[in-house]
């Protein structure tokens, strides 16, 4: 596969917001905007509380809905989780693994997050994979220790999946929420540097078929630099999804 012949994909993450009668309200409005994005996948990635009725709205259209976690074990006594049958039961496509608040905020480790990526494609959902470094790493020279280890883990657990089974989002920690965009070239140059990796721990044909997302500060103003760097296929974008007309503006974006 060459690299032009990577789709791009839009995934809005809610994180802890929106009650489902505003779910309710954004998916209306999205759906019938998103039919006319047909060169880029669309992905909401909602609460567990609006996943099933932003799935059931879904439905029929082309976008992905997710959820923003999940636990890698099918059932048990693993009070407060959520499994990838419990998931699909309701129509979800795909789920966030490893974001940085989930490791930061609920010590998930590269462990940890390898085996819900690889549980995730074995069930059939598209797993988004998140990867980055804090800001001290970056100002000492570890970005790439940090960010290469993250990815070997989940490499190292994946198997033999191809590259359309997963995503890879980049997102350094100190360009998220924090209006601190990284720049387009800094993107480029770590996006470069996993696909680099990729292809170095597979081969060709995963590293060039996979999809490897920016996140951190994306907005309809730096969108247009971001996606027209040529490792960068789409955005994973919080505080920028929120309002359905800035998602749109990111979306016609991205179909480059
Ligand atoms: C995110 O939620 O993954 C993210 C990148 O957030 P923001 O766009 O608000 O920085």
């Amino acid at each position: 596969m060459t690299e032009g012949a990577r789709r791009p994909m839009m995934a809005a993450n809610w994180k802890m917001n929106k009650t489902i009668t505003e779910a309710e309200r954004y998916m209306a409005a999205l759906l019938p905007r998103a039919a006319n994005s047909g060169g880029v996948d669309v992905a909401v990635f909602t609460p567990f509380t609006c996943l099933g009725v932003a799935a059931r709205m879904a439905e029929n259209s082309e976008v992905l809905v997710g959820a923003q976690n999940f636990y890698f074990e099918d059932s048990g006594a693993f009070t407060g989780e959520v499994s990838a049958p419990l998931l699909l039961d309701i129509g979800v496509d795909a789920v966030v693994v490893g974001h940085s608040e989930r490791r930061e905020v609920f010590g998930e480790t590269d462990e940890v997050v390898a085996k819900k990526a690889k549980r995730a494609v074995d069930a059939g959902m598209l797993p988004v994979i998140c990867v980055g470094e804090t800001k001290e790493e970056r100002d000492s020279g570890g970005m790439w220790d940090k960010v290469s280890g993250q990815i070997k883990a989940v490499m190292d657990e994946l198997g033999d999946a191809d590259g359309n089974s997963v995503v890879f989002a980049y997102e350094p920690i100190w360009a998220i929420g924090t209006g601190d965009t990284a720049s387009p070239e800094d993107a480029q140059e770590a996006i470069e540097q996993i696909r680099g990796l990729l292809r170095e721990t597979r081969d060709d044909a995963f590293a060039d078929s996979v999809r490897i997302l920016y996140g951190g500060s994306v907005k309809p103003d730096n969108i247009a630099e971001i996606m027209a760097q040529e490792d960068v296929d789409g955005g994973l974008v919080g505080g920028a999804s929120l309002e359905v007309e800035s998602f749109e503006k990111l979306i016609e974006a991205a179909d480059k």
